[in-house]
Formats: C-alpha cells, sequence, structure tokens
C-alpha cells in the first residue's frame, strides 16, 4: 500500500511554508499544551473546515466532527461515545468557554435523514443509527416551526443545530457550566457555495448573517 503521493506533495510543502510560519507556535504549544477556548462541533464534510472558516491556527480550536455535526443527548450507558468524550474532555479538561454547534448547506446527513425518514437503516449501517439524533428535531419543528423555511434542508439543517444544543445541556456537567457563567453555547450555520456564515441568536434561536460589512470591506 502506497501512502498518498499528493499527501507527501502537500506535506513537504506545508513543512517549507505553512509550518514555518506557525513554528514557534508549535514549540510553545508542546511545551506548555494546548489551551483553546472555543470547542466546535462541526460536520465530516470536507467542504467545512472549522480553522480555515474562523481562520485560526494551531492551538485554538478544540474540534470534534462528526456526520452531521451531531451531539447526542447525555448517556450513561456502556457503549463508545466518541462525541460526547471529545465534550467531556473539552469542558472538564480544557475548561473551554465556548462551545460552537457548525451545520452547514447542502449536509449529506441532513438529506439522508430528510430522504429515510421512515427507514433510516437503509442508509448504512451505522449513519442510519447516528441520523437518528435528528428525530427530535424534526419533531419539534413540526410542532412548533420556529423558523419555517421554505428551504426544508435549511429549515432540517437549522433544526439539527438546535436540537444539538439542546442535548449539550443534557450533560449535567454542561447544566451546571453554563448555570454558573463560565460556559456558553452557540449554533453557527455556514453557507459552502458562498461562505457566508450565520449565527444563532440565542433568545430568539433565529440564525442570522454574520458581519456581513467585515466581509464586504475585507472583498
Ligand atoms: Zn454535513
Amino acid at each position: 500500500m502506497t501512502f498518498p503521493s499528493h499527501l507527501l506533495d502537500g506535506y513537504g510543502r506545508y513543512l517549507n511554508k505553512g509550518f514555518v510560519r506557525v513554528k514557534e507556535t508549535h514549540e510553545r504549544l508542546a511545551v506548555y499544551g494546548q489551551k483553546p477556548d472555543v470547542m466546535v462541533i462541526s460536520c465530516c464534510d470536507s467542504r467545512v473546515t472549522p480553522e480555515g472558516i474562523f481562520n485560526v491556527g494551531p492551538g485554538e480550536l478544540f474540534v470534534v466532527r462528526n456526520v452531521a455535526n451531531l451531539v447526542p443527548p447525555y448517556e450513561d450507558t456502556e457503549g463508545q461515545h466518541g462525541t460526547s468524550a471529545a465534550i467531556e474532555f473539552a469542558v472538564k479538561g480544557l475548561k473551554v468557554k465556548h462551545i460552537v454547534v457548525m451545520g452547514h448547506g447542502q449536509c449529506g446527513g441532513v438529506k439522508a435523514f430528510r430522504e429515510n425518514a421512515n427507514d433510516p437503516m437503509a442508509t448504512g449501517e451505522f449513519i442510519g443509527r447516528w441520523i437518528k439524533l435528528l428525530e427530535p428535531a424534526a419533531i419539534s419543528m413540526a410542532c412548533m416551526p420556529v423558523d419555517k423555511s421554505d428551504d426544508p434542508q435549511l429549515a432540517m439543517e437549522y433544526a439539527g443545530i438546535r436540537q444539538s444544543l439542546k442535548n449539550l445541556v443534557t450533560f449535567p456537567f454542561i447544566e451546571e457550566a453554563v448555570q454558573s457563567g463560565t460556559l456558553d453555547l452557540h449554533g453557527a450555520w455556514f453557507d459552502i457555495g458562498s461562505g457566508e456564515l450565520r449565527v444563532m441568536n440565542s433568545e430568539t434561536e433565529r440564525f442570522a448573517s454574520a458581519a456581513p460589512d467585515a466581509v464586504l470591506s475585507d472583498s
């Protein structure tokens, strides 16, 4: 088996250019460890890169990526709870000040759920069970359409972010940190084609474009 050559080529370029720029940061991080203030829960989608979107370097974001940027509710059952383990470390170990659940447009996980809502297992041995986490989001969207968008895919993406934020506070240590004011929870949504980031207002639960003036002035 050969390691992909384009990755090795890219690594060579990174070592000579990108890494040189952050060499001191890496050295500092290696000695003192990481202390990111922000955790991002994002989708695995290759088009959504949290470090790129927020223009941050090594050591600045603690990121977990999974299919459809979902947070499961707190469970004390047996099993390998990968996302929950990352959340536990971020909050209890790193003591992050913010958790951002970042969804995105054209999400394949959300699309799979919408198209196979009656038969989620049809979408894969693991994916089907995983995206069932969206079921409460679909129910709450149907019962109380906070933001009834004309675009059902977008509405489901928003609802999934809201549900993940609700699930976050089912973790006792998160509820406690939020109550004590040491942790804030945020929702965001990224549009792949335009690069637009929308941030959720925590009171109205509606999404609005972030910093459009800054985007315009940079263009
Ligand atoms: Zn996705």
